[in-house]
């Protein structure tokens, strides 16, 4: 059972996926244009967005993206609706980080094993992305993969992201460069240990005041306090 917003400006179609969605224990919710998804996201909460591509106002690679710009929403999986032929559309949409598409005219059975299909792997990579950790004012919540520090959030890069997880994973030890190389870059990396460097100085600023908690410690490497 997962909240579904549908995005689908075909009356007939949204209705159908409503009705049966919601014959196999969804929650949905139906939006008929981009505008209408965006204002609805909030309060819809959505597990799951299907998304129709031709929509009358706003196309739907860019409410893709308007989606997944958002912090909140930015792990939400995406299933794209797309009419034959809307070839460079689909590649889009794909590149914008839809799990799944679908094309019209699709069985809604098909459709049904397509919606279980990606919410048990996005349930499954929840998970295995566990359960969030802070330090003092910085919380990190990795099925999210959101950074807030005091509730706002911080927009990191992926590894600076993997980088505060890992110190927030070992609180109170010291990280040696090496360590951090290995752990965050991969041993396969072609990296320096001023990398780890410069990147510990741009986390630091984007962090804060809360910065102030990665601690250097001289000639070894850096650690972060249980806060
Ligand atoms: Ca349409």
């Amino acid at each position: 059972m997962a909240r579904i917003l549908i995005v689908e400006d075909e009356e007939d179609l949204a209705g159908l996926l409503d009705y049966n969605l919601r014959g196999a224990g969804h929650v949905p919710t139906v939006a008929s244009t981009g505008a209408a998804a965006l204002a609805r996201l909030k309060s819809a909460q959505p597990e799951l967005v299907l998304l129709d591509l031709m929509l009358p106002d706003i196309p739907g690679s860019e409410v893709a993206r308007l989606i997944r710009e958002q912090p909140e929403f930015a792990r939400t999986p995406l299933i794209m609706v797309t009419a034959r032929g809307e070839e460079s559309d689909r590649v889009r949409g794909l590149e914008l980080g839809a799990d799944d598409y679908v094309v019209k005219p699709f069985s809604v059975k098909e459709l049904l094993l397509r919606v279980n299909a990606v919410l048990r792997r996005s349930e499954g990579m929840a998970a295995e992305r566990g359960t969030p950790l802070s330090s003092g004012a910085i919380r990190l919540d990795p099925a999210r993969h959101e950074v807030r520090v005091e509730g706002e959030p911080v927009a990191l890069t992926a590894l600076e992201f993997r980088l505060l997880k890992t110190f927030l994973e070992r609180p109170g030890r010291v990280q040696t460069r090496e360590t951090l190389l290995s752990d965050v870059w991969g041993i396969s990396a072609e990296v320096t240990t001023r990398t780890v460097d410069t990147h510990i100085k741009r986390l630091r600023e984007k962090l804060g005041r809360a910065g102030d908690a990665i601690e250097t410690v001289r000639g070894v490497g850096y650690r972060m306090g249980p806060g």
